[in-house]
């Protein structure tokens, strides 16, 4: 049978979400009257989702589990799923209802219209943190200053891609990955919807700030070579003071003037090149820790429990 629409939703620990998920989701797409199945990723939960899932998929033949061996992170859940699924448009959503599922069907309308990408837009966040959305909106911000791609503001992983887009997605093999990214660099007819974010239908937050700082740094570091130009930024900026500096300093030594005399100038100057010396080595260890990731050419992740009919 020919499947229209794969929705895709990562779970890690949703246990109290998911027969809400499964229960809003199977009613919007029923009400689609298309053909549609839903890609469950279990990515390592621990709390008994697992079960859930399984138990899922045994009672309603749309829902295809894929059940990692263990837990791999937000990104690579999401392109197992990718992997996994067999629509003609491909949907991507939070298990938590953050994105309503109703939504969908208004993606669908664009998709229908011949766009390729149809993202969500966040125009209201309810229900998080001032921490959370300031450091949201700094990072998006950050991303599309200093990336090479034109990544859309304010969108998270919720959005529509048709089968085309996925197919070039899966072929980007890429470890540290940045979906948004992925999808926005592969070019297609893109389009936005905006929509209201909800809160978490229940539990807590699955991105702690160390995952919120990793992918940071994985989609910086996936579309810029910025961060290792500027160690060269500052070496001539560095240069360029000592170079006007060092006749200054001698012309004043010849007529006699006391400044710049003692350790606390020297010692400043060292401390400063010193920190910014390492800091560029740390960039520098960023990149190379990824090329090393790559090198080693390891599978993105482990299924333990693929879908009974792959
Ligand atoms: N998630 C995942 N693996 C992880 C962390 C999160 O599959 O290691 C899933 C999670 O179950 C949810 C989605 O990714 O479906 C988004 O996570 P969360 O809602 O915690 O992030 P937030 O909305 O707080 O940024
Ligand atoms: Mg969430």
């Amino acid at each position: 049978m020919k499947i229209v629409y794969s929705i895709v939703a990562p779970i890690y620990n949703e246990i109290d979400n998911l027969p809400e998920l499964y229960r809003r989701i199977s009613g919007v797409m029923e009400s689609s009257g298309e053909t549609w199945e839903l890609v469950f990723v279990d990515d390592g939960s621990t709390d008994g989702s697992t079960d859930k899932i399984r138990a899922l998929a045994k009672a309603d033949n749309h829902v295809r589990p894929v059940i990692f061996a263990r837990n791999f992170g937000h990104q690579i859940a999401v392109t197992a799923g990718l992997d996994y699924s067999r629509g003609d448009a491909i949907v991507i959503i939070d298990a938590d209802l953050q994105d309503p599922p109703e939504v969908i069907l208004e993606l669908a309308e664009k998709w229908r219209e011949g766009y390729e990408v149809v993202y969500a837009v966040r125009a209201e966040r309810e229900g998080e943190s001032w921490f959370k959305k300031f450091t949201a909106a700094l990072f998006y911000r950050i991303i599309l200053r200093i990336t090479d791609v034109k990544i859309p503001l304010d969108t998270g992983d919720f959005r529509l891609l048709d089968r085309k887009v996925v197919n070039v997605m899966n072929s980007m093999r890429e470890r540290h990955r940045f979906l948004r990214g992925m999808a926005a660099w592969v070019g297609f007819k893109q389009i936005g919807v905006e929509y209201k974010r909800a809160a978490r239908h229940a539990g807590v937050t699955k991105y702690p700030f160390k995952k919120m700082l990793l992918l940071a740094l994985n989609a910086v570091t996936s579309f810029s070579y910025f961060p290792l130009q500027v160690a060269t930024y500052v070496g001539f900026f560095a240069a360029g003071i000592a170079i006007l500096a060092i006749p200054v300093v001698i012309i004043m030594r010849m007529t006699g003037s006391q400044a710049f005399i003692g350790q606390t100038t020297t010692l400043i100057s060292v401390l400063f090149l010193g920190g910014v010396q390492l800091i560029s080595l740390g960039i520098l260890g960023e990149y190379i820790g990824r090329l090393y990731d790559e090198a080693k050419g390891r599978p993105l992740y482990i299924v333990r429990e693929a879908p009974e009919d792959q």
